[in-house]
């Protein structure tokens, strides 16, 4: 039986998108826009927000961490600061993960997809033991892939593109998951200019040597790292504000899901 909405019917379980990127790349608007996107196909979607310490979230989540764990409260009994506290409410919450697995184990028959909202500040997520923990309970259990939310109007320098792609190096080595490049922000700026350094380290190169300040050897052997990772890697271009790219987006994720499948 097809689930109705013409997504190939080859798997039970839903695949868990988990959304990353810096602070202000977009994450939330973009969770927002795929929660619609989903309504508006009939794709049976699951929402989670895992930032303890977001004031309004423009969408209804099934599952939100700040039902669970204070952050306020944690601030003040471990006399915290803002950082401190959300790792430590995400520490809190992670030691209940397997009761969220088992929330999401019974429907997994209704669901297609889980996007996961992760905290402002990236390295919360991607560089705590609790984000570990999280990303491994998910990806045990279901397939599971990464949307690497990039700010594309801030990443046409070529040195802040760089930095960001070795971010997303970072933590593609480091969940092993499939990456997805999610292009945020081309209603401000097409994401051509990315595709096309990422398709040819040379142009890269050529547009990275006209930054004097930059040291050319440095760049030059980074764009051969990076072109071995972009081998590895999907992209999409979107936009959280227009709605472009949500198709491309779930195509992608499709995909990558089928390569979680071979994979893990
Ligand atoms: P987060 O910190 O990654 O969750 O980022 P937010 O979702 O809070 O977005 C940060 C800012 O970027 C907000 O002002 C958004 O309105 C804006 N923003 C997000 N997505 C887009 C987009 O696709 N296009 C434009 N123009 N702005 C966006
Ligand atoms: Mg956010």
């Amino acid at each position: 039986p097809s689930s109705g909405n013409g997504l190939p019917n080859f798997r039970r379980k839903p695949v868990i998108i988990i959304v990353v990127g810096m602070a202000g790349s977009g994450k939330t608007t973009l969770m927002h826009r795929l929660v619609c996107h989903t309504h508006m196909r009939n794709i049976r979607g699951y929402v989670m927000n895992l930032d303890p310490a977001v004031m309004t979230l423009p969408y209804a989540a099934n599952i939100d961490i700040r039902d669970t764990v204070k952050y306020k409260e944690v601030m003040k009994q471990f006399n915290l600061g803002p950082n401190g506290g959300i790792l430590t409410s995400l520490n809190l919450f992670a030691t209940k993960f397997d009761e969220v697995i088992s929330v999401i184990e019974r429907r997994a028959d209704q669901l297609d997809y889980v996007l996961v909202d992760t905290p402002g500040q990236i390295e919360i997520f991607t560089w705590s033991a609790s984000g570990a923990i999280i990303t491994e309970a998910f990806a045990s259990t279901f397939p599971t892939v990464v949307a690497y939310v990039v700010d594309t109007p801030r990443s046409e320098d070529p040195t802040t593109f760089m930095s960001n792609m070795l971010y997303a190096c970072s933590i593609l080595y480091k969940t092993k998951l499939p990456l997805i490049l999610t292009f945020n922000k081309v209603d401000v700026a097409a994401h051509q200019f990315a595709l096309e350094w990422m398709e040819d380290f040379e142009t890269f190169q050529a547009a990275a040597s006209s930054d004097q300040s930059y040291t050319s050897t440095l760049t030059q052997s980074l764009s051969l790292v990076l072109d071995e990772f972009y081998n590895n890697l999907k992209s999409v271009g979107v936009s959280a504000v227009s709605g472009v790219g949500m198709e491309a987006f779930f195509k992608t994720v499709e995909a990558s899901a089928e390569e979680y499948m071979e994979t893990y």
